[in-house]
């Protein structure tokens, strides 16, 4: 098994001026992008922070996608933006709801391309897990969305899109003139969906600010969680450009077999990972780094590999909560999901030197929405990541 390089080049670039018969999508341009696409196309320059404003609370705190309702800016000028912009979001193909509340969209994206995105209800918040990529250029064996070929990055307007349309379906826009309400449905979210956030960075961090903006969505940025296979360089960028949370795809205690595992591993060795990790600077106790473990039956889930973790941790000296979790099949699997009573000693071993270690409880498996077992029917095309590649235009390092 190799390690498959980044996808480096983003497909997003501003459109300066009005595409041929098409318009412009405003969902996913940061405040910036949006004051230059609104001044190229005849905002007047003294207007335009204002305006940018304006049309940012329209979209992102009301959720209005029509700019004739946009009823604080001129008449003529809404008919102008109307003209040559659009708030189109991601389209939803199906929608399954599982016995247990949990929510799977499908969501086709520009090209055809889809992506999935689950919601998960809870008592005291509601979690969206969100898709980075489609498919995914790492191949961790035990992954599902890690077999599927089609790979492109989603742009940030893709991305803040997932989110916007789980708002919709669950009604959660507040209206104009109304109290705002506090007690959200969905109030978290977890880059956990498909593929690895840290290989879109730009996008998944414009993205993010989006949702974290106080005149829009709003979400504390410790509502967010990013989950990172382990892309080492890009660890403190996160820190910096997005300060959300970050939970670490662990799942092994030696370099041979997280090599195996997690392919990366071969790029950026146990170590490397925990020195990023430990240096990660918001880490304190009260914003420690979820390690997440899948509990995999013979293969990760001695006593021995519970000790070693601590000792990793303890070495580093890293604020840790270990998430352990149940490995979700899917078909064709080369694995197993460790015994209940594995798993229960495991997170014994871990709880009795002081660490929390939640099992994860597994979500929506009716609907293949648990972790993992999210591969888009896309994957059905059976196109060459090569011939996908060469159609986007993606160039690979
Ligand atoms: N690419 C990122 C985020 C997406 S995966 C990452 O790897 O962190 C989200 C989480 O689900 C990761 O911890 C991943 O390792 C885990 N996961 C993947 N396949 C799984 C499966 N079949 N069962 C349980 N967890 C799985
Ligand atoms: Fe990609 Fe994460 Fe799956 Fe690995 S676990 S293949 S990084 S989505």
């Amino acid at each position: 098994m190799s390690t498959s390089a980044p996808i480096t080049q983003d497909v997003m670039t501003i459109p300066r001026k009005l595409p041929e018969g098409g318009k412009i999508n405003l969902v996913g341009l940061t405040r910036d992008q949006l004051r230059e696409v609104l001044i190229a196309n005849g905002t007047k320059e003294k207007q335009a922070k204002m305006r940018v404003g304006q049309i940012w609370q329209w979209i992102y705190q009301w959720g209005v996608r029509d700019f004739h309702e946009m009823t604080n800016l001129a008449k003529a000028y809404r008919a102008e933006l109307d003209k040559k912009f659009e708030i189109a979001l991601p389209e939803v193909v199906t929608r399954q709801v599982s016995e247990d509340g949990t929510r799977k969209y499908l969501v086709r994206i520009a090209g055809g391309h889809e992506v999935e995105v689950v919601y998960i209800p809870e008592e005291d918040r509601g979690t969206l897990c969100i898709s980075s990529q489609v498919g995914c250029t790492l191949t961790c064996s035990f992954c599902h969305t890690g077999t599927q070929k089609l790979v492109r990055n989603l742009t940030a307007g893709e991305i803040i899109g997932q989110l916007m349309v789980a708002r919709d379906d669950l009604g959660e826009w507040p209206v104009p003139g109304e109290p705002k309400d506090e007690t959200r449905l969905l109030s978290n979210i977890v880059l956990m969906g498909m593929g690895e956030p840290l290989y879109n960075f730009d996008n998944v961090r414009d993205a993010m600010k989006i949702a974290m903006d106080p005149e829009g969505i709003s979400l504390s940025r410790r509502r967010i969680t990013l989950s990172t296979s382990g892309v080492v360089p890009e660890i403190a960028r996160t820190a910096e450009e997005i300060g959300c949370l970050l939970a670490i795809s662990f799942h092994a205690t030696t370099d041979d077999v997280r090599d195996v595992l997690v392919p990366i591993n071969k790029r950026w060795k146990i170590d490397e990972l925990l020195q990023a990790l430990s240096d990660y600077p918001k880490v304190s106790n009260s914003e420690r780094i979820t390690f997440e473990y899948v509990m995999l039956d013979g293969v990760n889930d001695s006593d021995e590999d519970a000790h070693r973790l601590i000792d990793h941790i303890k070495r580093y000296n890293i604020p840790a909560k270990i998430n352990l979790i149940p490995f979700n099949e899917w078909p064709g699997a080369p694995y197993k999901r460790s015994s209940n009573n594995r798993i229960r000693a495991f997170a014994n071993i871990i709880y009795q030197a002081g660490y929390a270690s939640p099992i994860r409880k597994t979500r929506g498996e009716d609907i293949m929405a648990a972790c993992g077992q999210l591969k888009s029917a896309t994957e059905r095309a059976r196109k060459s990541r090569k011939q996908i590649e060469a159609e986007a235009g993606m160039s690979q390092v």
